[in-house]
């Protein structure tokens, strides 16, 4: 079984338009230099990569931008989560008058997960106004992948910085955090240090983009391999791209099963 448990793709209408912020955002980072686009945006590109991969399945997550982006955003989830081969998780906006009927709304409608990126929502991860909707999905037990690390929209504030997330923690034990990008983007060394073994799963998606193997194997092996998740970020990377870095690195075959896609099928309810 192989999950690609970290993509994003967009409307047919609006994939180019997406796709052109964030390439100018990202091009005009020095941080970010290199990190170019694998793939156009769309959700029919990303589903041939998926399957050209060999994967049988992928996760897309939701990002909600702005509160006036929240419903469309979730009704697109909805179509891609009705997909034999897809799950999506929901978007949800902090700052949304709404942003807790919208969860409940999408729990409904038997949503698996929610995505927040505190870096593109301009929200510190653990700025009070977010506890009501931290509260609601500890409550309906959700799982809630967090971009962590640099991104291009604010290259110079970590809104979801190691102290943030191990604030909100310690703050809801029942919160199932899980840690996009090996737990920081380009800021590893303090992912390795501060966030790695803590309880929170974590996602390989972008370790291609300069993640040095020896220190990814060091995150997994301290964060636990049946805590790790294989994503790419598509489209950022393509799912071959990530499971190709991946099957290189110095782990054991049942680490590597684990991580490809056991753990996500467990995560999904694909498998006991
Ligand atoms: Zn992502």
């Amino acid at each position: 079984m192989i999950i690609d448990f970290h993509t994003h793709c967009y409307p047919d209408a609006v994939a180019a338009h997406a796709m052109a912020a964030m390439t100018g955002a990202a091009e005009a980072c020095p941080e970010a230099s290199g990190l170019r686009p694998e793939a156009d945006g769309t959700l029919d590109h990303l589903r041939r990569n998926v399957h050209a991969a060999g994967a049988d399945y992928f996760v897309q997550l939701s990002v909600v931008t702005a509160p006036r982006h929240q419903y469309n955003v979730n009704q697109f989830a909805l179509k891609v989560n009705a997909l034999p081969d897809a799950f999506s998780f929901c978007g949800v906006h902090g700052a949304a008058s709404d942003s807790l009927e919208e969860l409940e709304r999408m729990y409904d409608a038997g949503i698996k997960g929610v995505k927040l990126h505190p870096d593109e929502q301009m929200i510190d991860l653990a700025d009070k106004k977010m506890y009501p909707v931290y509260d609601l999905i500890s409550d309906l037990g959700l799982p809630v992948v967090i971009h962590t690390g640099f991104d291009p929209f604010s290259p110079d504030h970590a809104h979801a910085s190691p102290d943030q997330i191990l604030k909100v923690r310690a703050d809801f034990p029942k919160l199932r955090l899980i840690l996009a990008h090996l737990g920081g983007y380009l800021d590893w060394d303090a992912a390795e240090e501060l966030l790695a073994g803590k309880g929170m799963p974590m996602d390989t998606a972008l370790a291609t983009a300069g993640l040095p193997p020896e220190q990814a194997v060091r995150i997994i092996r301290k964060n636990g391999a049946e805590n790790v998740f294989l994503g790419s970020d598509s489209p950022w990377a393509t799912t071959a791209h990530a499971l190709d870095y991946l099957l290189k690195l110095p782990l054991t075959d049942r680490e590597k099963e684990l991580i490809m896609g056991e753990n996500a099928a467990r995560l999904l309810g694909l498998m006991p």
